[in-house]
């Protein structure tokens, strides 16, 4: 942190130079009677050569503040490794919420961590949801941009001894270092940079850090989806692969929970006196069974079952899980109408069937307005003489950039982050170094050209 509050006290200008401000706008004599006149003409030239100065050089002056800024990246990224964050471990989440804060609120931020009171209750949600960062960056144009990125990981704590931080060429390693405290690290040194070039010309930059993801949000899906509703473009910074690639699309992930009440009768003496819900479950679950459309990217699959508690007992409850996965929201929506009509056809009319649908992550969906903004980044990527990809077909998991498309017109781009790997794994998981600074490149020049009106 030490060195971050250093390198934040100093900001440069546009041309990267390390020049005093002062050299551009001296200070008039208060002495002189024209001085009312002066003033005003001294700003406006200052106002334009700055003007000037930005249009001139940007992009070199960016190039060097990211090669810059890798060091103390890096150091971001050391330290947020070294807080163990699982999704469950709350005092761990407290900590590295604290950590994060601090450091946004030391580059300018209103900053708040919030607790939530909105969960969504899933079947694995624990009782306790860790809290979210958010911070708000004011500035004088009017474009709202918002970047998100999680501070949760999968892993259990105590498992940090086996992974530390450490640099091995140019990788670095460390548990969850790739999902997803790059992204973290990322976001704060994009706004560091945009802090050293005194570029304020968006709206509101808005960033949220959210304890949740990896246990399917329950309590900051809301929360995303409200705030990316009120913003021009969302950029989610899980992991990247080695090219850099951006991703439109990502698919959705549900479940479904199937229950059948029927009556217990001794299964000797007088199974006509009882309702076998297993029987009732086995009608259900095979009337289900047709309800994928491969053709477009719709899977239901029943996984789970259970019923009975002895062998000679008619057994009165029956339970079924399905795994769902979707490209579109609508067929998520689709799919619930169908088992809902399926129940209403029952083997025995004495059983009771419940049905319930749970997404855990909604697709994300390719629109206009994000491919418009990847496809600027690929040219922002060019200014480097780097080439990069657009996936526009979901390849694997669901993320929170899914909840922040859900009711925006805006661009969700996911994949903003450094080049990460092995994440989920017990293995090394470790970021590609040599991502750091095309990546804070790109997200620092997209941010400008974005509050510029200069993406088409
Ligand atoms: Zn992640």
């Amino acid at each position: 942190m030490l060195r971050l509050l250093t390198a934040a006290k100093q900001p440069v200008n546009r041309r990267g130079t390390d020049r005093p401000r002062t050299h551009r706008s001296p200070p008039m004599p208060q002495s002189r009677p024209t001085r009312s006149f002066v003033r005003p003409l001294v700003a406006s030239l200052a106002l334009a050569f700055a003007a000037t100065v930005a249009n001139a050089a940007p992009a070199a002056d960016v190039r060097a503040l990211a090669q810059q800024e890798q060091q103390p990246l890096l150091d971001t990224l050391r330290d947020l490794v070294q807080i163990e964050s699982g999704s469950k471990d709350i005092d761990g989440l407290n900590q590295i919420a604290a950590r994060v804060a601090g450091q946004l609120k030391q580059l300018g931020g209103t900053v708040d961590i919030l607790q939530t009171t909105d969960i969504y209750r899933l079947d694995d949600t624990p009782e306790k949801i860790g809290p979210a960062v958010q911070a708000v960056f004011k500035g004088t144009g009017s474009a709202k941009i918002m970047l998100i990125a999680h501070m949760d990981t999968v892993y259990l704590k105590g498992m940090l001894k086996d992974q530390p931080f450490r640099i091995d060429g140019d990788k670095a390693y460390g548990l969850g270092i790739a999902d997803d405290k790059q992204g973290i690290a990322t976001i704060i040194h994009t706004v560091a940079l945009l802090q050293k070039l005194n570029f304020k010309d968006y709206g509101t930059l808005t960033v949220l850090i959210n304890g949740d993801e990896e246990i399917s949000s329950p309590g900051w899906r809301s929360t995303i989806t409200r705030l990316a509703a009120e913003q021009d473009t969302v950029f989610s910074f899980e992991g990247s692969d080695a090219n850099g690639t951006l991703r439109l699309a990502t698919s959705g992930i549900g479940s479904a929970y199937l229950t059948v009440h029927g009556k217990s009768s001794h299964a000797g003496a007088r199974p006509e006196g009882g309702v076998n819900a297993l029987y009732e479950l086995s009608h259900q679950v095979l009337q289900m069974k047709d309800l994928s459309k491969p053709e477009q990217g719709l899977k239901l699959n029943w996984t789970v079952s259970k019923s009975g508690t002895n062998r000679n007992v008619i057994p009165a409850e029956a339970t079924a899980q399905a795994d769902a996965r979707a490209l579109k929201v609508s067929d998520f929506n689709e799919l619930e109408q169908a088992l809902q009509d399926k129940i209403k056809n029952r083997l025995l009319p004495e059983s009771k069937v419940d049905v319930k649908f749970e997404v855990r992550r909604p697709p994300l969906e390719a629109n206009d307005a994000s491919r418009r903004v990847a496809a600027h980044g690929k040219t922002i990527y060019q200014e480097l003489g780097m080439s990069m990809n657009v996936a526009e077909r979901a390849t694997g998991g669901g993320t929170d950039a899914a909840f922040a498309a859900l009711k925006t017109k805006g661009a969700v781009v996911e994949g903003m982050g450094l080049s990460g790997f092995g994440a989920h794994s017990n293995d090394a998981e470790y970021v590609q170094i040599n991502s750091i600074v095309p990546r804070l490149y790109l997200t620092t020049r997209m941010i400008m050209d974005l509050s510029d009106g200069k993406v088409k």
